[in-house]
């Protein structure tokens, strides 16, 4: 069944990526994805932005939308199903989150203070990325803050640039490059992102605000870009599960779930799964697949959506029984027809050494 998967592996058939973003503290990593969350009502009800678990799932149409300014300009195709951005900020989620060995984040966010340039937890970030050779792109925020910036809601920031006085436009100039020569002091060539030749060598810095959404369309039209561009290969949908377990929680009615991360390949409902916990493997049934409703519902407390079957990349919430003491970080296994349970409850426990392995290495 594994080779027929592989098999049928097609770079025309794309799961969503998985993004994260990282930081110094107060660069305005939450606010900017309050920013590209916010949505109208209508485009909950077109697209259905969904809050998900530990991340936000953002459908094709909606970043059609976002990005539709620039779509014409700048050649955008849309091959990807969607966007599923990491809800975690923090190295948390870039260290601890692993599937199959690797980092879980496909692409990164690196949020940097345009007034205040790399900070110790930026280096930190930088650091970690170039570990996990991640690919990331880096949003120059909070450009509302150059002297008597006048404020453009939501507009690409080249637009915007456009309609500011030649002071602004010159003090934007002289942080960004600033900002490069300390990209450059750590041995990295970036550049703003509409003059970079060389997207494979230069960091790409698109300036934004978070408060104001200037830029971020550019910054989603760059995930977008690099991702079915030059990561096609590695995101590829193939129908064998990857899914990492987020955390256990308990909910009221539903009883205890845990909160997981859909890498690549499908859960359905019935499924028989295997998963690590505290006191070994558990073998236990999928009795339900749980999404929170779209946007506009958002508040409405334990209301979810259920599936029969979800698709990768994807937050999703599985509820079956046993799985009190399941292990964050752990991969969790389906057992197909052919499958040997034994053989599968060796494999999600030798997870669990890994992970003890890696947590002790970072
Ligand atoms: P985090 O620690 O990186 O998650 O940063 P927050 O999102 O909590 O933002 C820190 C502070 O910076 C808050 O007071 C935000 O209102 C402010 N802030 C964030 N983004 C922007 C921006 O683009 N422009 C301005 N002027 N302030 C911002």
């Amino acid at each position: 069944r594994e080779e027929e998967a592989r098999a049928a592996v097609s770079e025309d058939n794309l799961r969503s990526p998985i993004c994260c973003i990282m930081g110094h503290v107060d660069t305005g990593k939450t606010k900017l994805l309050d920013n590209i969350r916010k949505t109208k009502v209508q485009d909950a009800e077109a697209g259905g932005i969904t809050q998900q678990i530990g991340a936000t799932f953002f459908p094709v149409e909606a970043i059609k939308q976002k990005t539709a300014a620039l779509a014409k300009t700048t050649n955008l195709q849309y091959k990807l199903p969607g966007l599923l951005v990491i809800d975690t900020p923090g190295h948390e989620s870039f260290t601890n989150l692993r599937s199959r060995g690797s980092s879980l984040c496909d692409i990164a966010i690196l949020v940097v203070d345009i007034m205040h340039g790399l900070e110790p937890q930026t280096l930190e970030s930088l650091r970690l990325l170039r570990a996990k050779r991640a690919p990331f792109v880096v949003a120059l925020n909070k450009i509302d803050r150059c002297y008597s910036w006048k404020t453009c809601p939501d507009m690409p920031i080249r637009d915007a640039l456009a309609l500011q006085n030649e002071h602004v436009v010159r003090e934007f100039e002289d942080r960004a490059k600033k900002i490069m020569v300390e990209f450059a002091e750590q041995g990295l060539n970036a550049e703003v992102y509409w003059r970079n030749k060389d997207l494979g060598r230069t960091v790409s810095l698109i300036p934004t605000s978070a408060i104001t959404g200037e830029g971020v369309p550019d910054l989603l039209m760059m995930l977008t870009k690099l991702t079915q561009e030059r990561m096609a290969k590695s995101l590829a949908f193939v129908d064998i599960l990857q899914c990492t377990v987020l955390e256990v929680k308990v909910i009221e009615g539903l009883g205890t779930t845990i909160d997981t991360i859909l890498v690549n390949g499908s859960l359905s409902e019935g499924q028989t799964i295997v998963v690590c916990t505290l006191e070994g493997p558990v073998v236990s049934t999928i009795r339900s697949l749980l999404t929170p409703h779209p946007m506009k519902e958002i508040r409405v407390k334990g209301e979810y959506v259920h599936h029969q079957t979800i698709k990768a990349a994807m937050g999703v919430k599985i509820c079956a029984q046993g799985l009190e003491k399941a292990v964050a970080g752990t991969q969790i296994h389906v057992v197909g027809p052919d499958d040997d349970v034994e053989e599968l409850k060796d494999a999600v426990m030798s997870d669990l050494s890994n992970i003890m392995d890696s947590v002790n290495a970072t």
